[in-house]
């Protein structure tokens, strides 16, 4: 059976992956990655994918697999995009980074808040070729923090094309709504045909 490597520790991720990875090939085994952890020095999202994709094959000699994703905001330039994170320290607190996030916006009116959720996702293959594929998720940013669901920013996510209660953000939402729509999912769907290919 043909393996494919996923270079995450991210046991979240790990699971999303595999679970796409699954419905696209599932004559594929998917395998953790656990050899050394390279620096993430790149100042794009595709450049630090392809930094962990291309460890994880380097080490493992298989297919491999990484993300990188984070939040955009148009009003900061795309700020703080790859250092969502630690927006607010490297102590990687997350809701130090939407609070700063928040006050940061403080002034700013609601037509100028917008932003997107960037997934981006590498595919390396031991032959030296290399994908890339992104997934864009736009909205703007609530004024205030609300809801008890997701991660990160979640609770300051307003995704675009909601029809009723506009000011519900992705803290609010469920999983399975989160899941279908959110800017990894768009990354996954963009990546299937590359995984068909293998
Ligand atoms: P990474 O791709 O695991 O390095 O995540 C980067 C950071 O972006 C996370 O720590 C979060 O702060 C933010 N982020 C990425 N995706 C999401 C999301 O789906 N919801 C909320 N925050 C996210």
């Amino acid at each position: 059976m043909a393996r494919i490597v996923l270079a995450t520790h991210n046991p979240h991720k790990v699971e999303e992956f595999g679970q796409i990875v699954a419905g696209a090939r599932p004559d594929l085994e998917v395998v953790g990655y656990d050899g050394p952890e390279p620096v993430e020095d790149g100042v794009t999202f595709a450049a630090n994918a392809l930094i962990k994709a291309r460890a994880a094959c380097a080490h493992t000699a298989l297919p491999a697999l990484a993300d990188d994703s984070g939040i955009c905001v148009d009003v900061l330039g795309g700020a703080p995009g790859v250092f969502s994170a630690y927006w607010a320290g490297h102590r990687k607190d997350a809701r130090a980074n939407l609070d700063l996030l928040l006050d940061q916006l403080s002034d700013i009116a609601d037509p100028h808040r917008t932003a997107r959720f960037v997934s981006t996702i590498a595919l390396v293959r031991p032959d030296g070729t290399e994908d890339v594929v992104e997934g864009v998720w736009p909205g703007r940013l609530a004024a205030v923090a609300s809801g008890e669901g997701g991660f990160g920013y979640d609770p300051i996510f307003i995704p675009d094309g909601q029809p009723a209660d506009a000011e519900r953000t992705v803290g609010a939402w469920t999983a399975a709504e989160k899941n279908a729509g959110s800017h990894r999912a768009r990354a996954f769907r963009a990546l299937l045909p590359l995984l068909r290919g293998l």
